[in-house]
Order: structure tokens, then sequence, then C-alpha cells
């Protein structure tokens, strides 16, 4: 019970089922929360970003109204859990299935927008993280759909067996490879740091006639402890990430792409506040900076 260790705020909002990450990084951490950063006049800790991402145990569980973001994209996760529903002719694709005890509230957002859960042809995640992906057995119970994964996430998730279901792995792909639907492609781009095999996922989405870019990302948070692998990643990811075509930043928590704020500026007829060019860069900058911080806090001193 590496939990009871934590200072007693954390602990509060640590759901019972446990997210892994939040469960290494802070087990991993010092109690005291630091560094510091601060980016375009915010400040950051790494307990900060964690609470910003996770929210409470309720935040995880609660469905957030479910609502198209762009084009044929939908979003259909909690509140700090992201889950994205995409729609084709020849049935949907579902990014992100969440932890199991998500799955029927995802079913369940997807039926309001009128689609049927049944018709999710293929599972794809951002990172093998259980708030993430550990939703993959019962999805696919569910609905049949095919589960294509990360070649170097594929041990992490071997070993998440909610309730001891094997997690369904159908098809393992590397960086670089697209997965089609009924006319939609989406291109994985390895994004490794957060996890081995962190995935940001890219496709196209047409809005009034016009094309947009749109970028789900992976996490980009460093772990507490950066080890010369992680770093080497790290740095791979955030070139890879501001060098990619984007109009549309999405993230696999909601915080990572100001959700709430943006969907409170949806309106009928109105300009889609999900387009922000501008802000396509933020998450990288504001994880790049604590990365740096990090990286600094850790290099021996003379
Ligand atoms: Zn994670």
């Amino acid at each position: 019970m590496k939990r009871l260790a934590f200072a007693a705020g954390i602990a509060l909002i640590l759901p019972a089922t446990a997210p892994a990450e939040a469960q290494m990084d802070i087990a991993a951490g010092a109690a005291p929360d630091h560094p510091t950063v601060t980016v375009a006049g915010k400040s950051y800790t790494p307990f900060g970003i964690l609470r910003r991402n996770m929210g409470t145990a309720a935040d995880q569980l609660e469905p957030f109204p479910p609502h198209r973001i762009i084009g044929n994209i939908y979003y259909v996760g909690s509140r700090t859990l992201s889950s994205f529903l995409i729609v084709t002719p020849q049935g949907n694709i579902l990014i992100n299935t969440i932890y199991q005890a998500n799955v029927p509230a995802i079913a369940k957002s997807v039926a309001q927008l009128g689609f049927r859960f049944a018709d999710i042809k293929i599972i794809l995640g951002n990172h093998a993280h259980a708030d993430h992906m550990e939703g993959d057995a019962l999805a696919k119970e569910l609905t049949g759909a095919r589960v294509i994964v990360m070649a170097e996430d594929v041990p992490a998730l071997a070993a998440m067996k909610p309730g001891g279901k094997r997690h369904p792995i159908d098809e393992v792909i590397t960086d670089g490879d697209m997965v089609s639907l009924g006319g939609v492609t989406l291109t994985a781009h390895l994004t490794a740091g957060h996890t081995p095999g962190c995935t940001t996922w890219t496709t196209t989405a047409t809005e009034n006639g016009k094309p947009y870019d749109v970028v789900f990302g992976c996490s980009l948070r460093s772990p507490a402890v950066i080890t010369p692998e992680i770093e080497a990643s790290l740095n791979r990811s955030f070139k890879i990430v501001r060098a990619l075509p984007c109009d549309v930043p999405l993230g696999d928590h909601p915080a990572e792409y100001r959700m709430v704020e943006k969907h409170a500026r949806l309106q009928p007829g109105g300009p889609n506040p999900f387009i922000d060019k501008a802000g396509c860069t933020t998450e990288a900058d504001i994880q790049e900076a604590m990365f740096h911080a990090i990286l600094n806090e850790q290099a021996p001193k003379h």
C-alpha cells in the first residue's frame, strides 16, 4: 500500500481502483511537490499537473456531456479522462476505453449522440495506462471490435487484466502505421516517454467543406525520475509533436486541450472553439518546461 505514504490531500483525489500512472509517479516522487514551472503566466507543479489531469475519483467516472468536436469526431469520455468516437459509413472507431468501470458510461454517451456502441469496429488507445486502456477487454466483448495497439506498449497492456480478463490485442502496429476504416485514416506517431508506446494519432476532419488536421495527443507528462532512455524519448517526442500539422489539438485528458472551457463556448452556428491552431503546442510547452526543470533538479551538483 504505497498510497498510505502519500500526502493526505493527494490520497483523497485518487480513486480506489488506482490509476497506475498516478501510483507510479507519486510513489517514485519525493513528497515535496517540486519543481515549479511557469508557462504563459500560469504556474505548474508535478502534483498540480496530475490533479489537473485526473480530478477527483468522481470526475474520472462521471460522463462529460457527449458532444461533436469537429466533422465526424465526437467526445464520449468522462470529465477528466478522454474517449473519442470517430464515425464512418463502415462502422466506428473508439480511441481510449478508459477504465473498465467507464465502459458502460461511454456506451451510453455513444447512444446519446445517436450512434450504436455495437457499431464500433476498431479500438485504439493513446497509452498503456489503466485510466486510458483498461476498458479494452470489456469494450471488445460488447462490440467485437479489433483492438490495435502500439508494439512498445504491448508488455504493459498484456499485464493489464481487469477482473482477470486477458487484454485483447488483435493487431500490433509500429511508428508511422495507418489505420483505415470507411474513408477515415488515422496515422500512429510514436511519441514515447510517458509510456514506451505512447501514441499520438492524427487524422483529417471536414467541416463546412474545409479539411482540418486533428491531433489526438498522447500525454507528454514526464515521470518523476527521468532515465537516460526516457530523456531521449521525450526529446524526440516534443520535436515530433511540435512538427505535426495541427488545427484541432485533443488529448488523452481533457485538461490537456482545455475541453471544458472550449465546450462552454460551443454555440449553434458559432465558430468551432475546438479549432485552435494557436493552442496546438500549449501542452508541449507546459510538459517540456517541466521535463527540463526535473532534469535540472536531477543533474548531479558539483
Ligand atoms: Zn498515463
